[in-house]
């Protein structure tokens, strides 16, 4: 294959986009990878496409290869299969939800869970046909709230998606083992560098979900590690250890404090010290108001989440909380229809009389006395005790998750990091398999209810992971397996002989099956450039053919690591191609 400059449909920029805020998005608009035509719906230009062609042929090579079978679902697709799981509805805002011309409701398929079940249910029906794993990769439609960052959360995307048939829970965990090991190469291949991380609940620290995240720190995922027991997991899935009942009895009584001029808790924390009671923001119970908007349920539901005053409410953590919920924030006009909700005065004491939902933290235990809202401008209450005072209806995990926090497994100390989603595996069970009744007769001729796991790699996010990770100040830095090209040769001059002697080059290296980008443009682009843009799209290889080409050699650049080496005219061939081949 060789790509001539001076034909390739190729624009590069030397301005970033204005709406861009990460490395990748710029530097794939930059380099003429990719172009926006609505927020999160991106085209894909030759060189994205083949970027894109090359991550989507690694991770089809190692389903194969792990005995996964393609197949290809439309993104079109009829109601009533989401209709069947309750995902019609469970799946509010995100879901891309359409009509055909006789009003007969679609969607366009945001992960494909329903039809795959449905499509063993029709096709299998004995333990002789399993297990089974059936994958596809294929566009996915997702009206996320917050696309950003260019093709890294696309409201539409490429998603591998596979799905495991099992007859049984060692069954399941064989195919889950396999598409982990399986992740693992793929991710290994593209050169991504990852960490898997637990996506279920921290104590148990099963393995039944785990996510693989791109180490970046632009990642909208936060996680922990810990250091001491190996325990890793997504904050979303931190489990806090709930905190030791203490004596009621032994706490002073209620009291009620004026408070002036205290709607933070630095100064709240001020005046009431200087009130005679010694606090510090943990000793303060900050109560956060919420509205948690279920699918399908016209009005939002007011939820209070008490947390001591030194965490912030993680809004993330909270919204897997109350999954499918989504949280909303309480605003000016939602207090206005809420006057028992004093905003900066809210407190726990009465809250469940008047009706709200108030959960805790759990780090906030019963028996514990708190400074907290009076549920009056202006006023305080010092020793409300939890379960006294007020009551706690239950715990819920909303607090920031912060490094030094200790591991629930161990309770060493944890450190956090960011990281982008790249892959996930999950052990689903019997889920869709119950709403879908899919059962094989079994070897005693019994009908056996089939176990399912499923496993997502974000294909065109991988293409953005990796122009996250691997960037410096002049543009993209591929690696060999995915780069738009093996190598990118640049004639530098006017010297007809350097274009001869570059197409040459081109001609021979493009015969061998080395992939070939030629900037053979004559004329008004000079060799500055050209250089500028060959870094920018970042090949992995450059080779320089210019003025040096009269002492018989050319300038061969890694395009990593900065190196250059002069190669004498005749050897360039055999150089580049043993470089090509790795
Ligand atoms: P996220 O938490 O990032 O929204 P998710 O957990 O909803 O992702 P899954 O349903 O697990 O995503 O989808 C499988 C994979 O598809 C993810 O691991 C991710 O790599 C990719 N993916 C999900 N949403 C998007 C998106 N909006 N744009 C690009 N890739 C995505
Ligand atoms: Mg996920």
């Amino acid at each position: 294959m060789i790509w001539r400059m001076s034909s390739l449909f190729l624009r590069t920029l030397r301005e970033d986009p204005a709406d861009a805020e990460v490395p990748s998005h710029k530097l794939l608009v930059r380099g003429g990878y990719v172009r926006r035509v609505a927020p999160g719906i991106y085209s894909w230009l030759p060189l994205g496409k083949q970027v894109l062609e090359n991550v989507t042929r690694v991770v089809r090579e190692e389903m194969d290869r792990m005995g996964g079978q393609e197949v290809q679902f439309p993104a079109l697709l009829p109601r009533e299969y989401y209709e069947a799981t309750g995902r019609w509805t469970e799946y509010g805002d995100n879901l891309f939800r359409l009509q055909d011309r006789r009003g007969n409701d679609y969607l366009l398929g945001p992960t494909h869970e329903e039809m795959f079940t449905d499509m063993v249910k029709s096709e299998v029906s004995s333990y002789k046909d399993l297990p089974v794993t059936l994958y596809q990769i294929q566009t996915k439609y997702r009206d996320e709230a917050r696309p950003r960052a260019g093709i890294l959360r696309g409201r539409e995307f490429l998603m591998k998606d596979s799905y495991s048939f099992d007859l049984d829970d060692d069954g399941l965990k064989h195919s889950y083992a396999e598409h982990r090991d399986t992740y693992i190469r793929i991710f290994d291949r593209l050169g991504i560098k990852y960490k898997i991380v637990s996506a279920v609940s921290g104590a148990m620290g099963g393995s039944a979900s785990e996510e693989f995240l791109a180490t970046a720190p632009t990642g909208e995922d936060t996680y922990v590690a810990c250091h001491n027991c190996g325990y890793a997991a997504n904050v979303e899935a931190v489990e806090t250890a709930v905190a030791a009942p203490q004596d009621a009895a032994a706490q002073p009584a209620l009291r009620v404090l004026d408070t002036p001029d205290t709607p933070t808790i630095d100064s709240l924390v001020t005046v009431v010290s200087a009130l005679g009671i010694e606090i510090t923001a943990k000793d303060t119970l900050k109560n956060v108001v919420v509205k948690v908007r279920y699918p399908g349920v016209k009005e939002p539901k007011v939820l209070i989440v008490g947390l001591p005053g030194d965490r912030e409410v993680d809004l993330k953590r909270l919204e897997a909380a109350v999954a499918p919920g989504e949280v909303e924030m309480f605003e000016a006009e939602d207090f206005a229809k809420h006057p028992k909700l004093v905003r900066g005065y809210i407190g726990p004491v009465g809250l469940k009389e008047a009706g709200y939902e108030y959960l805790v933290d759990p780090r906030v235990a019963v028996g514990s006395a708190w400074v907290t809202g009076a549920n009056e401008a202006g006023k305080h209450v010092a020793y409300a005790v939890a379960g006294r005072d007020f009551d706690i209806e239950g715990t819920v995990e909303a607090a920031e998750v912060r490094a030094g926090d200790v591991c629930p497994r161990c309770a060493h100390e944890l450190s956090i990091d960011r990281g982008i989603e790249i892959g996930h595996i999950f052990q689903l069970g019997r889920k869709y398999a119950d709403a879908a009744k899919l059962d094989v007769l079994g070897k005693d001729g019994k009908p056996v209810r089939v176990t399912m796991g499923s496993y997502g790699v974000g294909v065109s996010r991988a293409v953005a992971v990796l122009a996250e990770q691997l960037h410096d100040e002049l543009g993209l830095v591929w690696p060999r397996e995915v780069a738009p090209a093996d190598v990118h040769i640049v004639a530098a001059g006017k010297d007809p002989a350097i274009y001869e002697t570059a197409n040459r080059y081109a001609e021979e290296l493009g015969a061998r099956g080395v992939r070939v980008l030629y900037d053979d443009r004559v004329g008004s682009v000079s060799p500055g450039v050209k250089f500028k843009d060959a870094e920018l799209i970042g090949v992995p290889t450059i080779v320089v053919v210019g003025r040096n080409l009269a002492d018989g050699v050319v300038e061969v650049r890694d395009r990593q690591t900065g190196e250059k080496a002069e190669v004498a005219v005749p050897d360039l061939v055999e150089h580049v191609y043993a470089l090509a081949r790795g």
